[in-house]
């Protein structure tokens, strides 16, 4: 906890969820029930080092909800990691998975390590081990608790886990699904990657196709010539910048933790991530200005700032320095409640993480499915449809006399492959969350703003499930 935070990051989730709670009607033991993290895991085990020692790690998972099985969340490796974090982190799972209706209660788990000072071979070592120690408690498995990347882990981590699980468990036909974000190769699903970039880019362009909401702000309608500020170049960031700029929009600034980089006439993501892996930093990227402290960023004039990174960026005390008119929370919990209290002053937007970063887990949902049904997306309808498609076109063609264009016979026959498919299913699952939440934010007034309406939506949905389930005696 900072000096400046009155609150650790589990409590800011309980501070937040208590300032909605007031708008349901539910009785306040659910209520409780709803809050509170059902399983805590922590685990200490040895880990050779290439050097020959022996260090102790320290790692955790953390079963927030299991009104709905399995439980999902991600597993970051960071030197921040801890309890706190961790029960914070799968508490906004489960609220995620319901705003979106994915059907899984919440988890999340860590491994309080910088995995830049370890090498390949002993990330696997630690990944390996971590993924057994939750085999060994009944922690992970499709039915039970699945997890996914998150910061500082990818695909490479998702297939050591599945690899393990499944060497552990043999004979478990569904074991591919004990884990999401794998690689393609490995019984992942084309679009995983992409998810919580795209997802973000989607909820934000609903916000911004939405008259009233912009006129309040000041604002054209839509996303072209949109200035964007994102903070972090890791998968979210990285994918976040690329779909803003494909859609029309500048990135004037990109932040990294080693600084922050400048350019009014907008960035290449793509060029700024090569000049980085060469040189090992985002700064003196040729055309841009460097900024001081990469927390600059977060301060610059723009009309849509996304925090990518960690948590807690956005605080009481550098909150009425930000000049953004909306902000999208990519990262988890990078907004405190007191900086939630400085937007609503100063008529900030700020579109809450727990919906808005929602791909991520709702592409892994797709992911699941995949691997339970032992199929690819797409394999049973893409010939079917394109044949159709082929047969209204030759009936149109005959009955007009025309033919249409090269381009446009493409388009209309193509029948869906895997990634759109991914596509498609996320686009809406971003565009009816975001309308869901707006409607239950603009029905009462009272409702101080957009992450208080997506708490109410959250809660309603879990405690409704809860009612549904009953409470054993
Ligand atoms: N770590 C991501 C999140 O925070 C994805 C979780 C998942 O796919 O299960 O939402």
């Amino acid at each position: 906890m900072s000096s400046q935070q009155q609150y650790s990051f589990f409590q800011s989730v309980e501070k937040s969820f208590d300032k909605a709670a007031k708008f349901t009607k539910f009785d306040p033991g659910i209520l409780e029930q709803i809050k509170a993290c059902n399983s805590v895991y922590q685990m200490r085990f040895p880990v050779k080092r290439d050097n020959g020692s022996i260090e102790v790690i320290e790692a955790y998972r953390v079963q927030h909800s299991q009104h709905k099985s399995p439980c999902k969340g991600g597993i970051r490796f960071s030197d921040e990691v801890n309890q706190d974090e961790v029960m914070a982190l799968a508490s906004l799972m489960t609220y995620k998975c319901a705003i979106v209706n994915v059907p899984f209660g919440g988890g999340k788990g860590g491994i309080k390590i910088n995995p830049r000072n370890y090498s390949v071979y002993e990330l696997e070592k630690i990944t390996r081990r971590y993924t057994s120690e939750l085999v060994k408690k009944n922690f992970i498995g499709p039915g039970i608790d699945v997890p996914a990347p998150d910061y500082g882990t990818g695909e490479r981590e998702m297939a050591w886990i599945v690899d393990t699980y499944a060497s552990l468990k043999p004979g478990e036909i569904d074991a591919a699904g004990c884990v999401t974000g794998k690689p393609v190769t490995q019984g992942g699903v084309r679009g995983r990657k992409e998810a919580t970039g795209l997802g973000v880019f989607y909820g934000i362009r609903e916000v911004c196709n939405m008259p009233d909401v912009m006129k309040k702000l000041n604002l054209e309608v839509g996303i072209v010539n949109k200035t964007v500020v994102v903070q972090g170049l890791g998968n979210v960031g990285y994918h976040s910048a690329k779909f803003f700029r494909e859609a029309g929009a500048k990135v004037v600034a990109l932040a990294e933790y080693e600084g922050a980089i400048m350019n009014p006439d907008g960035l290449n993501e793509e060029e700024v991530f090569q000049h980085r892996k060469k040189t090992g930093s985002i700064l003196n990227f040729p055309g841009a200005t460097n900024l001081a402290k990469n927390t600059d960023a977060l301060e610059l004039e723009c009309d849509i700032l996304i925090p990518a990174a960690l948590e807690n960026v956005i605080n009481g005390e550098n909150a009425p320095r930000v000049k953004a008119k909306v902000i999208g929370e990519a990262a988890n919990g990078p907004c405190t409640p007191e900086a939630d209290d400085v937007f609503v002053k100063k008529g900030i937007l700020c579109v809450p993480d727990m919906y808005l970063n929602a791909g991520g887990v709702t592409v892994s949902y797709f992911e699941w499915l995949k691997n339970l049904s032992h199929v690819r997306y797409g394999r049973m309808e893409k010939r079917f449809t394109e044949n159709l498609n082929s047969h209204i076109l030759g009936q149109i063609e005959a009955l007009t006399g025309k033919t249409v264009s090269d381009v446009e016979r493409k388009f209309i026959m193509h029948g869906p492959e895997e990634v759109d498919l991914v596509h498609s299913g996320l686009e809406e699952t971003m565009i009816s969350a975001t309308r869901e939440i707006m409607a239950i934010w603009l029905s009462n007034p009272e409702i101080p703003d957009m992450r208080t309406a997506a708490y109410v939506n959250a809660i309603n949905k879990v405690a409704t499930s809860y009612a549904e389930l009953g409470i054993f005696p």
